[in-house]
Order: structure tokens, then C-alpha cells, then sequence
């Protein structure tokens, strides 16, 4: 399998060189070059499959050769392995026709333990291979740094450093990184906010000398490996509920747009998906994109829903590429209007085309409350609040009764028990894994809001760490 970028101008690249790379040099994300497709007998054949099975099947055409099968496999079953629950995705019945995807029973309770947990893996396999290693940085508001870490934790060929703004996060997202014991984990609490530790991120990045220097990486949502890893998912759910002889429609709590673009891709590759419910907040450009085919930026509000706070989705470029017949210069002619003027248009029979398959719709906090008290009452399930925004999104924009629905509960309820608790009068518990956290010890360092000071301690401590490897 070869991948494309998005923006027609960077070489083609087989699976470890994209996974590896991450961004396209030319600003692009990368898209494999084409489809691969399961016949409905293929799609039939995997019923009865584990999850991890399932992932492999689906997995395999875009991994080719570049992994042997047996090696794979086994990357696969040990991600799996570490969440809590056997069926690892299993479906929740809310009412007639209509199930929850619990996507949460991963290390760190959402559902970015599904890309991460492999991704972290995959990374440390091709490095090793390699003989060379990589040194992770990022900024976190809260959720995506614990997932980070989770997935890099004890890996030989990646050290890495999560920046968080001191005393911004809540306690328990805090005490998800800075509980970790491994020696390859390094968390700063910055003296400043969320914004001054992703400036200094970038910066990091944008000195290349830096950069080659200490290899610096990044595990975010653009990673062709990430999506990947969520395609399963959907085949997962449709299979349980009766493809490929019956249709399901799916609802999707959306922020980056990576879940969802999974979703889409699934479909591709040959799965019956009747619909795909992008269900937003407040923050709602994705939803009117869907709506009016035009793409502009507004300012970001904060929710009860944090991690769907996004104004600009990183991956809605890939969904682009396609609807725009995978014509790169046109994409980069999008993009520049964008940076320019903060928005474009696309033309009517292009989303027309797109609302076939796609709905979007936003829901307030009002709503989110209302589905969190409902659901509860209704079924005794407590729903985080960006789980119950798709379940919100979902029932209202369901186009047909009789074809299953499932929403992808990304969160476990009790990562946001402020909300849960408004809504309902009750704070969930922590599962089983995480009951002690409160008393386990922290590691991190405080430092100022000082580049050069985080650099130098980056680049000692990733030496440190990498001593007697030869990179
Ligand atoms: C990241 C996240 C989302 C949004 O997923 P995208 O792939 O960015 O659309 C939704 N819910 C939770 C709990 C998340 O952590």
C-alpha cells in the first residue's frame, strides 16, 4: 500500500515512512492511494472474530508487507490486552434500535486509548528496526497527554515530554500523567497557560536544528496510523448488529474529525453505513459545514464536552481530498483561503453528495445535560457529556428508524464527573484500575514559561535517558 498526501506535492510513501513522518513536507496529511474493499462474503466471514482477530483483517491491506503477520498480530493483542473489558468495544442497549459503543475501557478511560495503545507500539517497533529513536513532545489541556503517555510508557526507542499549564488541569487528568512511573516519562507543569505551552511546542518544531537534533516527534490526531486503528471499531459494531445484510448508522461525538473520518473510511472499504451523525458542541464549524458546504472558522467556547473545543479539525482536510476528486492543488487553494480569510466555500453538488452519507449537527449544554439525566433515568448508564452530545445529535438526526444506531461513547462518565453530577445528582466512581489514584505519588517538574530553559531540560534529559542506546 502507498500513501498521498492531501496537498499532491510530497512523495508517496509506504505504511512505516508515514507512520514515522506524521504531517506530509508539504503541509498535507497522507490517504492511502486507494481503497482497499471487503466483498459482503468477506464482511460475513469476520463474524464471530475477537476484536483483536477483527483488527488484524481489517488492518492488514494497509500495513501490506511492511509488517510480517505473525509480528503484528502480536502488537495487536498486546494493545488490546490492556483494556478492562473482554468484548474491549462492547454495545450497551439504550432503546429499540439504538446502542452505545463503549469506547472507554482503555488505560486512560476514552476512547484515543484504541489508536494510541497500538500507535505507541508501532512506534517503537519501526524505530527499533530502525536502530534509531524518537523523543515525543506535547502540550496538553488534559485528556490527550495521559493517552500520550500511556502509549509511550516503556517503550526502548521513545522518551517522552508532556507540557501541561500548572494548575490548569483538572486533578484527575493531572494525576493520570504525573502517577506514571516509567523512566522514559516526562511530565513539566508550566507556569503559564494552555496556549504558552503549545507555543512552545511549536517552536520546538519549527527549530529544525532542535528538532534533528533530539528527533523530535509528535503522536497527534493526524497520524495516518490513528485513524487506521479506529476503522475496526465500526466493523466491530456493524458486524455484531447484522452486516453486511443490514445498514447501520452511527453517531459520532466530533472534535478533530479522526473517529468520524473513520467512519467514512470503513465505509469505503465496504461496509454498510447508512449514515454518519457528526455531533458537535457549541463549537459547531463542522456541523455547519455539513449544513451549508461552508467552511469558516469562529472563536472557541469552552463546554461541558473540553476535548470537542475545536474550531479548526485537523483531519476534515483527508474528507475533503475526496469530496474534491483528490485534486491537491485544489486543496491547497482551500487552505490558503482559509489562513487568509478564515473560511471557503464548497460548491452545492459536492455537499449534496457529501449529505448522503453525512448529517451534522450541533447541540448545547442544555441538551447535553438533558441526555446525560435521560439516558440515566431511562437505562440506569451513566454518559459522559461528549458521549451524550452523539446520543443527543443522534436521536434528532437519524434519517431511518429501522436501520440500528449505535453512538461511540468516547469518554467514561467518571473523567467528567462535574458534569455528570450536575446533570443527574450523582459522581460516578472510577473503575476498578483507577481507584487508588488520588493516593498514588506524582512526578513532574515546574518550570517558568521559559523556551529556552524547557529545551535545555529536554534535550539533557532525553540524553540522559538514551544513554548506552546508539541512536
Ligand atoms: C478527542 C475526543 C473527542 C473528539 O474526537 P475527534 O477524533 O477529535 O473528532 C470526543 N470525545 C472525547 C472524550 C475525546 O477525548
Amino acid at each position: 500500500m502507498r500513501y498521498i498526501s492531501t496537498r499532491g506535492d510530497a512523495p508517496a510513501l509506504g505504511f512505516e515512512d508515514v507512520l514515522l513522518t506524521g504531517l506530509a513536507r508539504d503541509g498535507g496529511l497522507y490517504l492511502p492511494e486507494t481503497w482497499p474493499t471487503f466483498s459482503p462474503d468477506e464482511i460475513s466471514a469476520m463474524a464471530g472474530l475477537s476484536y483483536p482477530e477483527l483488527a488484524l483483517v481489517v488492518m492488514t491491506p494497509f500495513v501490506g508487507e511492511e509488517i510480517p503477520e505473525a509480528e503484528f498480530a502480536e502488537l495487536i493483542n498486546e494493545a488490546y490486552a490492556q483494556f478492562d473489558h473482554q468484548a474491549v468495544a462492547p454495545l450497551r442497549q439504550l432503546d429499540h434500535n439504538e446502542w452505545l459503543m463503549e469506547l472507554f475501557h482503555g488505560p486512560t478511560l476514552a476512547f484515543k486509548d484504541f489508536a494510541l495503545q497500538l500507535l505507541g507500539r508501532l512506534l517503537d517497533r519501526t524505530l527499533s528496526k530502525r536502530g534509531t529513536r524518537a523523543t515525543i513532545v506535547g502540550a496538553t489541556s488534559g485528556d490527550t497527554g495521559s493517552a500520550a503517555i500511556e502509549a509511550c510508557r516503556d517503550r526502548d526507542a521513545i522518551d517522552i515530554f508532556i507540557l501541561h499549564p500548572k494548575g490548569r488541569v483538572s486533578e484527575v487528568q493531572r494525576r493520570q500523567m504525573t502517577t506514571v512511573t516509567s523512566a522514559n516519562v516526562h511530565n513539566i507543569a508550566i507556569e503559564g497557560t494552555f496556549d504558552d505551552c503549545q507555543a512552545m511546542v511549536k517552536a520546538m518544531f519549527n527549530n529544525l536544528e532542535f528538532r534533528d537534533e533530539i528527533k523530535l516527534s509528535a503522536v497527534n490526531s493526524i497520524n495516518w496510523a490513528r485513524v487506521m486503528a479506529q476503522i475496526v471499531y465500526y466493523f466491530h459494531a456493524a458486524i455484531a448488529l447484522g452486516a453486511p445484510h443490514r445498514k447501520i448508522t452511527f453517531s459520532v461525538p466530533t472534535g478533530n474529525f479522526g473517529d468520524v473520518f473513520a467512519g467514512y473510511c470503513a465505509r469505503q472499504m465496504g461496509l454498510p453505513i447508512e449514515q454518519l451523525i457528526v455531533a458537535t458542541n457549541r463549537n459547531d464549524i463542522l456541523a455547519c459545514f455539513f449544513q451549508t458546504g461552508s467552511y469558516a472558522k469562529g472563536t472557541v467556547h469552552p463546554t461541558l464536552s473540553p476535548s470537542m473545543d475545536i474550531q479548526v479539525s485537523s483531519n476534515f482536510e483527508r474528507l475533503l481530498f475526496d469530496m474534491e476528486d483528490r485534486d491537491g492543488d485544489r486543496i491547497r487553494a482551500l487552505m490558503a483561503a482559509l489562513d487568509q480569510s478564515g473560511e471557503f466555500d464548497v460548491d452545492a453538488a459536492r455537499l449534496a453528495d457529501s449529505q448522503k452519507l453525512f448529517t451534522g449537527l450541533a447541540v448545547d449544554e442544555e441538551q447535553t445535560l438533558a441526555a446525560i439525566r435521560q439516558v440515566g433515568e431511562t437505562t440506569g448508564t451513566a454518559v459522559d457529556p461528549h458521549s451524550a452530545i452523539g446520543v443527543a445529535a443522534g436521536r434528532l438526526a437519524r434519517r431511518d428508524a429501522a436501520s440500528p444506531m449505535v453512538t461511540l461513547a468516547t469518554a467514561h462518565p467518571a473523567k467528567f464527573p462535574d458534569a455528570v453530577e450536575k446533570a443527574t445528582g450523582s459522581r460516578p466512581d472510577l473503575p476498578a484500575r483507577l481507584a487508588d489514584l488520588m493516593d498514588r505519588p506524582e512526578h513532574y517538574d515546574v518550570m517558568p514559561n521559559d523556551l529556552a530553559a524547557v529545551m535545555a531540560k529536554v534535550r539533557e534529559t532525553a540524553k540522559i535517558t538514551s544513554k548506552g542506546i546508539s541512536s
